[in-house]
Order: structure tokens, then sequence, then C-alpha cells
């Protein structure tokens, strides 16, 4: 089973748990197939909705967790995702993801764990997460092509930084780019710069967002709702095929030169 090119966040979905475990569920039925989430998200609150939402079908969603930086040695990697496991009531994760790397740990050793984890059946497959091209090249270094499924980043057309360099190493690497807080935490949906374009397709502002970012191959978006309209306007941004010209003009609208990371010169 692929990844649908939109899927769905939990970030903060437990400050709203009844209307986040209704809009996960009207994501699902919208056509998503995978929801992000980690232990870190409302200490373990999220991913406690996430099991009540995907109840039922969990055969067909792919649950996304991620073990903490400070739980990322090798014995506490392990029982992280067994934590997670029993609050996800679930047998496996599809993907388990380091959620941001810290120095002191050795990459080695949580490598070490996720391929444990994925011997013993726990997980599917593992990943990274907010890793920069340096990062990656460590990765691969220790593991190999293949092992890294994909890297979560942030990524929306106001933070485009990973064009320049994540996203083709990732390509050439075979590391599926999961786009983080691609509605740039709530700012994007009102954006003036993207209302002409969609309208023009009778879409929002936001599903203009997540459009422009999925047209990218190897780049998946996960957006965060707990509203169940929004949660299923979300998904239904992986229909909507913008032209040259549309992309163009968001491309001239939210330069990635602008952007603080980037050299102007
Ligand atoms: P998003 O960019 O997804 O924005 C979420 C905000 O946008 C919420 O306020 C939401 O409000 C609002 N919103 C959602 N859909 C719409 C819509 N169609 N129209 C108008 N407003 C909308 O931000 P997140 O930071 O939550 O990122 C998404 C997910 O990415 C997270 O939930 C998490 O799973 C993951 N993530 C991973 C990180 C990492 O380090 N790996 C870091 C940050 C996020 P409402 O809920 O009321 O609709």
């Amino acid at each position: 089973m692929q990844f649908t090119t939109v899927g769905l966040g939990t970030w903060n979905i437990e400050k709203s748990p009844k209307a986040a475990v209704a809009a996960l569920k009207a994501g699902i039925e919208a056509g998503a197939n995978h929801i992000d989430t980690a232990e870190m998200y409302g200490d373990g609150e999220a991913e406690r909705l996430v099991a009540e939402a995907i109840k039922g079908v969990r055969n067909k969603v792919h649950v996304v967790s991620k073990v903490l930086p400070s739980n990322a040695d090798y014995d506490a990697t392990i029982a992280a995702c067994e934590r997670s496991l029993e609050r996800l009531q679930t047998d496996y994760l599809d993907i388990y993801l380091l959620h941001w790397r810290n120095k002191r740990t050795p990459l080695a050793e949580t490598f070490r764990a996720f391929e444990q984890l994925k011997k013993d059946g726990k997980i599917r497959n593992w990943g990274v997460s907010n890793f920069d091209v340096n990062d990656l090249k460590e990765a691969l270094a220790l593991v190999g092509e293949g092992k890294i499924v994909c890297n979560q980043v942030l990524y929306h057309v106001e933070e485009r930084t990973v064009e320049a360099d994540v996203l083709p190493f990732c390509r050439m690497h075979d590391i599926t780019v999961f786009a983080y807080s691609p509605l740039g935490q709530g700012t994007l949906p009102k954006h003036k710069d993207l209302s002409a374009i969609a309208r023009a397709h009778k879409a929002s502002e936001a599903q203009a967002a997540l459009a422009f970012l999925i047209h990218n191959p190897g780049v998946i978006a996960i957006p965060k709702s707990v509203d169940k309209q929004r949660a299923v306007e979300n998904i239904e941004a992986a229909k909507l095929r913008l032209s040259e010209d549309d992309l163009h003009k968001i491309d001239a609208a939210f330069p990635l030169r602008a952007k603080r990371n980037l050299p102007t010169a």
C-alpha cells in the first residue's frame, strides 16, 4: 500500500479530543491512508486519540510515529516504541522516525534499535525527521541505501529552503519527503497570494498551498486539522492539479531566495 500524497497530522489534537477523532475519521473516509503522530504530542495523548480514530480500519491506514531524541539510545528506543504501540493499540508501526537529532546519542545506536524493531515485526520501516543534507549523508554512510524511507521536514510555500538541497538529495537517494506544517501552521489558508489561483480552481487557499508541495515527485504533505470539513478539504487537495502558470505564480509570490537561511547574493 502506497502512501497517499496528503495525510493527517496530529500535533496539538489533544486540545480538542472529540473533534480531532471525528476529523481524523473524516479524513480517512475522504481517502487519506496515513496518520502522522509522535510520542511527544500531548505526552502520548495524540497517539491515544489516533487509536480511537483507526479502530476497525487499521489495515487501511499507515501509522507513523516518532521517538524523542532523549529516548534515542538503543534500549530507550525499543521501550519508547513499545509504549507507542500500546497507546496506539496496534502491533506495529508502518514507519518509526527519529523526531530530531540529538548529537549526544550516536545515530548508529538509534538505527540499530530501529533495525531490531523491524526484525521483531514491531515496525515495518523507519526514517528520520529534521535532517539536513549533512545529517543524511552521515546516516547513509552508516546504513547504506534503501533503509531510510523518509525524512520529515518543515516545508510550505513560505518556507521553501528544503527545495535547495534536502529535496533533491532525498530524491536522488529514494527517500520520501514528508512536508510538515504544510499550511504554515494555519497562516497560509488566508494568504492573499493564493486566493486568485485557488478561486480559479474552485478550491481553497489551503488546497492550493498543499497542491504546490505535492506536485513535487516524492513529496507527501501532512496537514493537521481538528475540523471535519477542513480535514476533508485538505485530503481533497490531492486531486487539485495546478497548471504550469499557477506553479510559476506561486513560485514568484513566495520566492525561495527570500528566505532567511539562504544567501541572497
Ligand atoms: P499545519 O501547517 O498543518 O497547520 C495546522 C493549522 O492550520 C491549524 O491551526 C489548523 O486549524 C489550520 N488548518 C488546517 N487545515 C485548514 C484549512 N483547510 N483551512 C484553514 N485552516 C486550516 O501545522 P502543523 O504544525 O500542525 O503541521 C502538520 C503536522 O506535521 C503536525 O500536526 C505533525 O503531525 C507534523 N509535524 C512534525 C514536526 C516534526 O518535527 N517532525 C514538526 C511540526 C509538525 P484547525 O485544526 O482548527 O483546522
